[in-house]
């Protein structure tokens, strides 16, 4: 891991333009669980049963009180860890641009980080599904399930569920990303959600280095990833970008 740890400092140190896609896995030293691999949402829920839009539409008390009120509550609690810091710091260095995340936790931001792209929405804001008022969650009355709006319409968190399409300037602001970055960071994403797994295809075929940060094998590696570092997200980027900075 060393060896592979000061060529990916070595990669950044070279690079100008770098763009990140992140997942699940780098919010997970934060204590919010992924949803597959160990430990994972889906372990104990079935996605298409709750994450699915059609499965909203048909009973959204059920999806309401299972996968978004268990979500709400982590998500509520958890602040930035060693990963997030280590992707503003890697900004402040004038080599980050754009953080293209799946994640709905809003840490990049809380973190500090200036460009992401919330591929998938946010869970901090909901939506009502008649008249379209945005409302924080924190200000949403949550003593009735589902919680309903002035209007009598239900509220839905304002992210991306399965079965529902990329917002169109997300998605074209990603492809444009990770079309002109030379460095792609993959960390902690298991690249089968499509499109988000495309984004570091898009990125290899215009000749940029992908670089992949997972405690586990991706569909990517070894097909896409240029390498592996295996290890946990906030300990491998913590190192990175301190090895980094040590050179330039
Ligand atoms: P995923 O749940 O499908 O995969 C998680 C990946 O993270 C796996 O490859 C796993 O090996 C890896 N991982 C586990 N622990 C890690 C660690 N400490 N460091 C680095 N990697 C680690 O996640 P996904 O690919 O992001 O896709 C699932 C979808 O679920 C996303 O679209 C996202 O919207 C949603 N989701 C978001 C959150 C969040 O906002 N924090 C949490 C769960 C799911
Ligand atoms: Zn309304």
């Amino acid at each position: 891991m060393e060896d592979l740890i000061k060529r990916a400092a070595q990669d950044l140190a070279e690079a100008k333009n770098v763009a990140a896609l992140t997942g699940a896995g780098i919010s997970v030293e934060s204590g919010i669980p992924p949803f597959r691999g160990k430990g994972g949402l889906w372990e104990k829920i079935d996605p298409m049963e709750y994450a699915h839009i059609d499965a909203f539409m048909r009973d959204p008390v059920k999806v309401w009180n299972v996968l978004i009120k268990e979500m709400k509550d982590i998500v509520d609690q958890a602040q930035p860890n060693a990963a997030h810091k280590g992707l503003v710091r890697l900004e402040k260095l004038g080599k980050l641009k754009t953080i293209i995340t799946q994640n709905v936790d809003g840490l990049h931001q809380l973190a500090g980080s200036t460009d992401v792209i919330e591929f998938h929405g946010n869970f901090a804001w909901q939506r009502c599904m008649d008249c379209d008022r945005r409302l924080k969650t924190r200000n949403v009355d949550m003593s009735q399930i589902p919680p309903h709006c002035e209007c009598g319409g239900i509220f839905r968190p304002d992210c991306v569920f399965f079965g529902e399409l990329i917002p169109p300037q997300h998605l074209s602001r990603s492809q444009l990303a990770a079309a002109q970055c030379d460095v792609m960071l993959v960390i902690g994403t298991s690249a089968v959600v499509q499109p988000a797994s495309y984004i570091p295809v898009i990125s290899k075929e215009a000749g940029a280095r992908v670089i992949e940060i997972n405690p586990e094998r991706t569909p990517l590696t070894g097909a896409v990833s240029d390498y592996l570092i295996t290890g946990k997200a906030g300990e491998v980027t913590g190192r990175i970008v301190a090895e980094l900075e040590r050179l330039l």
